[in-house]
Formats: C-alpha cells, sequence, structure tokens
C-alpha cells in the first residue's frame, strides 16, 4: 500500500510540474524576449526583476518536486564554479521590491566572503538563500533585514555560511523545534496572514545537510529572526571578477545614510579597498561635517554616496544644497535608491548626481558606480548601474537560417517558440498536433525542414505516437530520419527516456530559454 501511495504521488507531482511549467513557458520566454529589445533602461530593470521572479517561481515548482526527490534519497549536487557574490546579490534583488514596499531595508555585508569565485551546487544555494531571505521579507514589517555572508577554512574545504538576520516577528522556543518539519507552520494566523506552503525550511534544512553543513536558528517571539546556513564549496577556477576597476585606494567618501546598518556594511566594503571614508546619518549632518573640512582645511571629499529616503531632507534637496554651494560643488555625488526610485533617472540627473543605483546595494553595483566617477572625464547621461542591466546586455546571435516544424498545442507556446526561433533566424511551420504534422511533413520533399520540435502531451495524436510513426515511414520515406527533438513540460527523468524510447533524438525542457535552444538547435544543423 505504501508503495502504491508513492507511486501515486510521484503521478501527481509529475501532472502538476507538467501544468505549471507549461504557462511558466510563456512567462519566462516572453520575458526573455523583451529583453532583447532596446528599452528604456527603467524598465529594463523591471523586466529583469520580473525575470527573477518568474525564475523563482519556477523554483518553487521544482521545490515541490524536489521535496519529494530529497525524501526519496535522489538528489544529485552539482559541482560547479559560480560567484557567490553575483549570486547574493541576485537572491536579494530579487526580493528587493516586496521589502521596499513593506518600507524594509535589505542590506548585504559580503565584506568577508573572500573568495567569492567558488564551486558547488548554486542552483541549490540560491534555492535556501532565496527562501530564508523570503521568509524573512515576509515575517518582518518595519526595520531591516541583514544578509551577511562569509567564508571560513577548513583545511582543503570551505565553509560558505550566510546568516540572514531579520527584526521581524520571531519564532519562540517552543516553535523553533518543529521548524524544520515538512508543511510546519508556526500557527494558523500566521498561516492566513502570511500563506506558504510550510516546506521551504524543511527542503532548506536537508539541502544544508546534502551539502555537508546546516541549518542553525536564533529567536525570540517579538525580536526578529536569525537563521545561519552553513554548506561546503571548493575554491573557483577563474579569477575574482569584481575586483574595483577605478582606483579606490586612498579615496575619500562620504556615506550618507539613516540606517546605521547600511552605514557600517558600506564603510566596511569601502574601506576593504583602502578608502578614507567618513559616515554621516542625515542631510544636515553631512553638511556639517562638510562646513568642519572645510574650516580645517582638508579638502573636499572625493565622493559621496547618498541615501534617497531620509526623515528631514531626502537626499535630493541635500544634493541641491551641496551643488549650490561653492566649495562643495564639485565633489561628485552617488545616489542610492529604491528599486521604485529608479523611475527618478532624469530627476537625479537634473540634481547634479552623477550615477545612481538600487538598494540594497551589491558590492557590483558599488563599484560600477565608483568606476563611472573615478574613470570619468565627462559624462552625457547619467549612468544607472545596476547587475540586472548587465545581464541585459547580452545579445542573442543567430545562428544558420533553417526551417523548423514545430509541433505545439498550446498557443501562447506556439508563439513564444515561433519568436524564439525568428530572433535566431529560423522560420516556423506550425502544426497543432502529430496529427497535423504528419501531414505537414508528408507535403514535402527531403531536408525541407532541418529539424522538428516537438511537445510531447498533444490532443489527436501526442508527440511520442507522432515520433513512432514518423520513424516508421508514416509521413513518408524521405523523412523517417529526420531529427525530432522533444519540448517536454515534465522535468522527471523518467519522461526524457520515453521521448528517447520513442525515437526523438534529443529533449529540451520547459520553460525554454533562448540560448539553450540555440545550443541544441546548432548541434543538429
Ligand atoms: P512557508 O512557506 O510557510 O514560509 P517555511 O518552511 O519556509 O514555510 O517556514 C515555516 C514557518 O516558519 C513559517 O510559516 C513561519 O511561521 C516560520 N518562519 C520562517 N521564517 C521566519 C522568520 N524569518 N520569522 C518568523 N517566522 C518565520
Amino acid at each position: 500500500l505504501a508503495k502504491e501511495a508513492g507511486v501515486a504521488k510521484s503521478q501527481f507531482l509529475a501532472t502538476m510540474s507538467h501544468e505549471i511549467r507549461t504557462p511558466m513557458n510563456g512567462v519566462l520566454g516572453m520575458l526573455e524576449l523583451i529583453q532583447l529589445e532596446q528599452l528604456p533602461k527603467p524598465i529594463e530593470t523591471k523586466v529583469a526583476i520580473a525575470k527573477t521572479s518568474a525564475q523563482s517561481l519556477l523554483g518553487v515548482i521544482n521545490d515541490i518536486l524536489d521535496f519529494s526527490k530529497v525524501e526519496a534519497g535522489k538528489i544529485e549536487l552539482e559541482s560547479i564554479n559560480f560567484n557567490a557574490r553575483d549570486l547574493i546579490g541576485e537572491v536579494a534583488a530579487g526580493q528587493a521590491l516586496t521589502a521596499q514596499n513593506k518600507g524594509i531595508e535589505i542590506i548585504l555585508d559580503l565584506v568577508a566572503l573572500e573568495p567569492s569565485q567558488l564551486s558547488g551546487d548554486p542552483g541549490r544555494i540560491r534555492q535556501v538563500l532565496t527562501n530564508l531571505l523570503s521568509n524573512a521579507v515576509k515575517f518582518t514589517n518595519e526595520g531591516e533585514v541583514v544578509v551577511s555572508a562569509s567564508i571560513e577554512r577548513i583545511e582543503a574545504q570551505l565553509m560558505l555560511q550566510v546568516s540572514v538576520k531579520d527584526s521581524g516577528i520571531g519564532i519562540s522556543k517552543e516553535k523553533q523545534q518543529q521548524l524544520f518539519a515538512p508543511f510546519m507552520q508556526v500557527d494558523a494566523s500566521t498561516t492566513r496572514e502570511y500563506g506558504g506552503t510550510g516546506l521551504g525550511l524543511a527542503i532548506s534544512k536537508q539541502l544544508c545537510e546534502l551539502m555537508g553543513g546546516a541549518i542553525a536558528i536564533k529567536s525570540n517571539a517579538g525580536q526578529g529572526s536569525e537563521f545561519i546556513v552553513t554548506m561546503e564549496v571548493l575554491k573557483g577556477d577563474q579569477q575574482e571578477r569584481y575586483m574595483p576597476k577605478a582606483n579606490i585606494n586612498g579615496l575619500s567618501i562620504l556615506v550618507v545614510d539613516d540606517n546605521e546598518t547600511n552605514r557600517l556594511v558600506i564603510s566596511e566594503q569601502l574601506k576593504h579597498w583602502g578608502a578614507n571614508v567618513e559616515l554621516a546619518n542625515n542631510a544636515e549632518h553631512a553638511l556639517l561635517i562638510c562646513e568642519n573640512r572645510v574650516k580645517n582645511n582638508q579638502g573636499m571629499y572625493d565622493i559621496a554616496v547618498l541615501d534617497m529616503q531620509m526623515p528631514g531632507m531626502d537626499g535630493i534637496e541635500l544634493c541641491k544644497i551641496l551643488k549650490a554651494h561653492a566649495d562643495y560643488k564639485h565633489m561628485p555625488l552617488v545616489m542610492m535608491t529604491s528599486i521604485a526610485g529608479l523611475e527618478g533617472a532624469q530627476r537625479y540627473s537634473d540634481a547634479g548626481f552623477q550615477a545612481y543605483f538600487p538598494k540594497p546595494v551589491t558590492t557590483a553595483d558599488l563599484i560600477s558606480a565608483l568606476s563611472v566617477i573615478t574613470n570619468s572625464e565627462q559624462h552625457e547621461a547619467l549612468p544607472l548601474v545596476t547587475s540586472g542591466y548587465i545581464s541585459s546586455l547580452r545579445k542573442a546571435k543567430t545562428i544558420e537560417p533553417a526551417k523548423i516544424l514545430l509541433v505545439e498545442d498550446n498557443p501562447i507556446n506556439q508563439q513564444v517558440s515561433t519568436l524564439m526561433l525568428k530572433k535566431l533566424n529560423c522560420e516556423t511551420v506550425l502544426a497543432e498536433n502529430g496529427q497535423r504534422a504528419l501531414e505537414e511533413l508528408a507535403k514535402h520533399e527531403a531536408g525541407y525542414f532541418q529539424v522538428v520540435l516537438m511537445d510531447c502531451q498533444m490532443p489527436v495524436m501526442d508527440g511520442y505516437d507522432a515520433t513512432i510513426a514518423i520513424r516508421k515511414g508514416e509521413a513518408g520515406e524521405q523523412h523517417k530520419a529526420i531529427k525530432i527533438i522533444a519540448l517536454t513540460a515534465n522535468a522527471m527523468d523518467s519522461d526524457k527516456e520515453r521521448c528517447i524510447a520513442a525515437g526523438m533524438n534529443d529533449y529540451l525542457s520547459k520553460p525554454i530559454e533562448l540560448d539553450i535552444l540555440k545550443d541544441k538547435l546548432e548541434q543538429y544543423f
């Protein structure tokens, strides 16, 4: 009976996975296509965030599959190179909008994350951190969430430690006992207020342990929570990417922010690169220390980094005062703003800022902003510095022009695939099910289509039966050996085996990514 229940569960998961991954293909595919367009920078940032969010939604779906896999001992860890600073920055950026809408700050403290070029399973690490950070934001209504990361050396092994500390509702000691059990939520009213599956921490614990680490919690009801995870990693191959191009060493920098933790973290990072940092906790304080500097003949700061949202005088007002003052007007200014405030580019530029970037401040953003200032002679446009922006600079390369038979029943996915293929310079002929595909093929001579992209589940005739029929010559002798690549919405290994068994040459999992589609097609042209 237990075995039957297990089979039923896998069946259910496979079906759900398929049903959810199909529309996800529409969402992610369209976002990816939008990113290829020339977009105004603020929209670019939003699209990048939408994409990160869609990806984390896909993560949830995979979680559900994962949970049953971990239970069955079927998880295999990867060992690939990744940059932990980028990874944590992206995880934080994915939650930044939610945090800002609630009026809380996410602060990244990555100074002790050395080396940051690591080897391990970035997908799993991202999964754990996304879960902890989204919980922290979810269960905090005011204050801040601080993500700090460090590396500890244990002989040849490195231990990555990440702490996610919030100032939220906290968890009582009794409840902490059961926290890591599956489907556990602290209480029913909390569930109703916040939603969630109660699976996140159970999976996180299992993943940390699989990676040779652990998860721990420090919390008291009403006093916030700190989750600390550790995982074993190795030093990665590539060189550190974010060594400042700008020579920050010896520069004197003024940081103005009302949030104490943020001041500390930014100044630690800047000091780490050799800058002399002074801190001000509001605009008036900033003006006062500037005045003192002039009185003492110390010369002005090389750069000032200003927070936008501060009680009393905000970043723009402070900027206007500084720019109107003979002694301060040449000091370059960098604005830290919320993601929601990114639309104000023109306003910041008009006020006199040289660069601006969104919170939470990632190392990469800070360096880019500073190098823009230290390296530039005169800047025409105000540069927006965000990591999402950098990733969107990637342009899709095209491949040899080709004709593709796309067999797909879902109208949205028909559009996604057709548009992606068009981007890749391919012409698409559409068939809405296996039967139509056979008819379409039969009309043409050998070599007319280079490749058939075949969805698996379709009405009338599915992809498996269509492939078997093609291989038997039912679409004409000339097409018996045509290359067929499956488009499968099921992430289970058994589905891939089934595609190959039916006679397909290869398979792609939905949601389809442009780069992966391109790589795959290139193999068959
Ligand atoms: P869920 O999807 O419900 O958030 P989790 O396993 O991630 O599932 O978390 C289980 C429960 O633990 C949550 O429902 C919440 O009650 C509690 N919890 C998790 N993180 C926090 C936090 N940072 N602060 C307060 N409570 C938390």
